[in-house]
């Protein structure tokens, strides 16, 4: 389990944050406000609250920094769950991913339907901020501007492609990272993009 390297320190950015059950929860009032939000859900829902919340909710935010801010091991967890993001490496990763390249565009539907399975996705990693860096904006140039009504606030960097999930979910994925949780809507297109190279075989 990871921890805070100066207890009474805010995480960078100021953001505090945790996912539960497919829900995000975040706050840029402090832990103990986090913390309520959370205590909240596990009292709606009928759950007995984890004695050390505050550990653990401190271990989630740790997996997802860089190194330095925090101290202890790492655990064993999937790359899209335990491998911190990077500004730069998003911004790199996106001009590999569609700088020159030839997307399909989906319809709004679809990348409505891809944005909501997105947006409960354990890889969708809302703790790095897009939009005060300008990430948001520069991944919507290579999609034309398009944009998901009400959805967009609620998708982060996507910890399997490593960038913006708000411009993946608008075009049909031409490369498909190893490890993505089970339930990632590009698996459908895999597996439609594995029949047609069969059949050509
Ligand atoms: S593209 Fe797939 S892996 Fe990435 S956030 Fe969306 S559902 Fe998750």
């Amino acid at each position: 389990m990871m921890r805070f390297r100066y207890s009474n320190a805010a995480p960078p950015g100021g953001k505090w944050f945790y996912r539960l059950n497919g829900l995000w929860f975040e706050s840029y009032h402090g832990k103990n406000d986090l913390l309520d939000k959370v205590r909240k859900h596990y009292a709606v829902n009928g759950k007995e609250v984890p004695a050390n919340l505050d550990e653990i909710v401190c271990d989630f935010i740790c997996q997802q920094l860089p190194d330095g801010f925090c101290e202890g091991e790492r655990e064993g967890k999937p790359d899209f769950e335990a491998k911190p993001l990077t500004y730069f490496e998003v911004v790199m990763e996106l001009e590999k991913l569609f700088r020159g390249r030839k997307y399909r565009y989906v319809d709004s539907r679809t990348a409505k339907d891809h944005g909501t399975v997105c947006y409960s996705c354990p890889a969708n990693r809302l703790g790095m901020c897009t939009t005060c860096n300008g990430l948001r904006g520069t991944a919507s140039k290579f999609i034309g501007g398009r944009t998901v009504s009400g959805l967009d606030d609620y998708l982060g960097v996507c910890a399997a492609y490593r960038v913006p999930a708000s411009a993946l979910i608008h075009v049909e994925p031409v490369t498909f990272p190893v490890n993505r949780p089970a339930t990632c809507w590009t698996r459908a297109y895999e597996r439609t993009a594995t029949k047609v190279a069969d059949s050509k075989e």
